[in-house]
């Protein structure tokens, strides 16, 4: 057996309508998965570019702006792999930050990460025997201060300590949790950094890779995690990040 293989899986990918989100919902489903793609918009893009490759998926909305909205979609679906990728980031300086974006950025990037997968386990726990992994998409901010996003930071500190929590609780239980710090990616996400001449000359030089990375270094990655391959992998935070935190 294909010890990568995703063949007979069935997953979910938050965020999945552009950017990384997107190369994760395709890495999945061209290792055989059927991907549901959830956005808070349509997700048809990514839907039209699995078909095309001959894989299977649909499209969900969900808007995790309310951290519960995915309460009733695991149970009884046949879920085995959970991504929660979706996020948002909000920058000012410390002393004028809102609540309005600190709450955000908390419910998006943090509070919807841990409801979404408790959702997600406890239907996974009633499938006996059937192994099941989640990943979570963290950040550098997982393990650094980062600059003029404090909510940001603080959600994504969050998410390597729930994925650490969650390991600890349900890695007997059949259930591979981890993350991906990925490193500086060229998305929606990154665009006003890539646009700054110099803020985008000091991250470059900074990367042993020397390049930014792509939304597809992450896919594979996830599609790893996801894989018999990774199953003795539990809360590992896993960076993906062309050697930034080696420097
Ligand atoms: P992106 O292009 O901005 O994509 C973010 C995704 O999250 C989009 O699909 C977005 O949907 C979705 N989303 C945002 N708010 C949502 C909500 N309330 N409900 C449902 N979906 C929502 O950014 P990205 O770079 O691909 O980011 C994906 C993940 O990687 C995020 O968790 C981000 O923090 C993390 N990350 C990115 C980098 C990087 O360098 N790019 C580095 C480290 C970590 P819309 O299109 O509708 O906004």
């Amino acid at each position: 057996m294909n010890p990568f293989s995703l063949e007979g899986r069935r997953a979910l990918v938050t965020g999945a309508n552009t950017g990384i989100g997107q190369a994760i919902a395709v890495s999945l489903a061209a290792q055989g998965a059927r991907v549901t793609c959830v956005g808070r918009r349509d997700c048809y893009e990514t839907v039209a570019l699995i078909e095309k490759a001959g894989g299977k998926a649909e499209s969900l909305l969900l808007d995790l702006a309310n951290p519960m909205a995915g309460q009733g979609v695991f149970a009884g679906e046949g879920y085995s792999i959970l991504v929660n990728n979706a996020g948002i980031i909000r920058r000012d300086d410390s002393l004028s930050f809102t609540e309005a974006d600190w709450d955000a950025v908390m419910d998006v990037n943090l509070k919807a990460v841990f409801f979404t997968i408790q959702a997600f386990a406890e239907a996974a726990l009633e499938q006996d025997n059937t192994p099941a992994a989640v990943v979570n998409i963290a950040s550098l901010l997982s393990f650094q201060g980062g600059i003029r996003v404090p909510s940001y930071t603080a959600a994504k500190h969050g998410v390597a300590g729930i994925t650490k929590i969650l390991a600890n609780e349900w890695a007997a239980k059949g259930i591979n949790v981890n993350a991906i710090a990925p490193g500086y990616i060229a998305t929606n996400n990154t665009a006003a950094l890539r646009a700054d001449p110099v803020r985008n000359k000091a991250i470059l030089d900074r990367i042993p890779a020397g390049r930014w990375g792509a939304s597809e270094d992450i896919g594979g990655t996830a599609a790893f995690l996801c894989s018999p391959a990774a199953r003795y992998i539990h809360g590992a935070v896993l960076n993906v990040d062309g050697g930034w935190l080696a420097r």
